[in-house]
C-alpha cells in the first residue's frame, strides 16, 4: 500500500508562538480523533526555517508527523549568506522537503536544473524531496499542461537513479489553483495524477510507478478534500492556506 500524505506548507505565515499553539491544537485534535490506523497516512508540517527545530521537538513522541523545510540551497555548504542547506535541515530532525515550489519558481527564477541540483542534495543528505510541478494558466489553456509537467519531472527528477527516486514525493499544484480558491476538479486532478503516474511508469517500471506518492496541491480545503482524495491516484494533499487552521487541516487529515 503507498502511503498517503497531507502535508501544511505555512509558506511565510504564523509567528513562534501561533505556530507552536497551531501544532498543538493538531496534535489534541488527533488525540481525541486518531487517523485511521490501518491507513498507512503521514502528516506533514511545513514551517518556516527558524521554527522546525522546535516544532519538530514538540513532535518527537508522534509517530506519524514529521516536518518538512519549505526549501533548501542548491549548494552543500560555504559563503552564501542567508542561505541554508540540506544538511542544516536534516541536523534539526526535519524528514521532508520541499522543492521547486511554484512560487520558488516564479519569484526566484528556480529553473528544473537548479531543482534537480536541491533534489541531489536532499537524498544526499537523507530527507525525502516533494517536488513540486504544475502549470500556469496560460499552458492550461493552451493544452499545453501535460507537456509543461512531464518536462518539469523529466528535468527535475530522471536523472535519479531507481533506488533514489523511490524517495521522492511528487506534489502535483496547477499553478492557478494555488491560493485562488479554485481547485482543479476531482477529474482534471485524477486526470493529471494518472499521467504522472504513467510517466514514471515509462521511466521507471511498474512497481516504483506504483508505490510513488503523488499528492495535489492547489486551493485544497476541508470542503473539498474528501472528493480530490477518493481518487485512485491522488495520495493526498499538500495544503497551503487551509493548513493554518487547526481544525481546516485535521478535517483534511480525515479526508482519506
Ligand atoms: C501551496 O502553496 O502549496 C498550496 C497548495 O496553497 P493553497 O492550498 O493555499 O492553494
Amino acid at each position: 500500500m503507498r502511503t498517503k500524505i497531507v502535508a501544511g506548507n505555512w509558506k511565510m505565515n504564523k509567528t513562534f508562538e501561533e505556530g507552536i499553539q497551531l501544532v498543538k491544537e493538531i496534535q489534541q485534535s488527533l488525540q481525541v480523533n486518531p487517523i485511521n490506523a490501518n491507513e498507512n497516512i503521514k502528516v506533514i508540517i511545513s514551517p518556516p526555517f527558524v521554527f522546525l527545530k522546535p516544532i519538530n521537538d514538540l513532535l518527537a513522541n508522534s509517530s506519524f508527523i514529521y516536518t518538512a523545510a519549505q526549501n533548501c540551497y542548491s549548494e552543500e555548504k560555504g559563503a552564501f549568506t542567508g542561505e541554508v542547506s540540506a544538511q542544516m535541515i536534516q541536523s534539526v530532525g526535519a524528514k521532508y522537503v520541499i522543492i521547486g515550489h511554484s512560487e520558488r519558481r516564479a519569484y526566484f527564477n528556480e529553473t528544473d536544473a537548479l531543482l534537480a541540483k536541491k533534489i541531489n542534495l536532499a537524498l544526499a543528505n537523507n530527507l525525502f524531496p516533494i517536488y513540486c510541478c504544475g502549470e500556469r494558466l496560460e499552458e492550461r489553456n493552451a493544452n499545453t499542461y501535460f507537456d509543461v509537467v512531464k518536462k518539469q519531472i523529466n528535468d527535475g527528477l530522471f536523472h535519479l537513479s531507481a533506488e533514489a527516486f523511490s524517495k521522492v514525493v511528487i506534489a502535483y499544484e496547477p499553478v492557478w489553483a494555488i491560493g485562488t480558491g479554485l481547485n482543479a476538479t476531482p477529474q482534471q486532478a485524477q486526470e493529471m495524477h494518472q499521467f504522472i503516474r504513467n510517466v514514471v511508469k515509462e521511466k521507471y517500471g511498474k512497481q516504483i510507478a506504483d508505490n510513488t506518492t503523488i499528492l495535489y496541491g492547489g486551493s485544497c480545503n476541508a470542503k473539498n478534500a474528501k472528493e480530490l482524495f477518493a481518487n485512485p491516484d491522488v495520495d493526498g494533499g499538500l495544503i497551503g492556506g487551509a493548513s493554518l487552521i487547526a481544525n481546516d487541516f485535521v478535517q483534511i487529515i480525515h479526508s482519506f
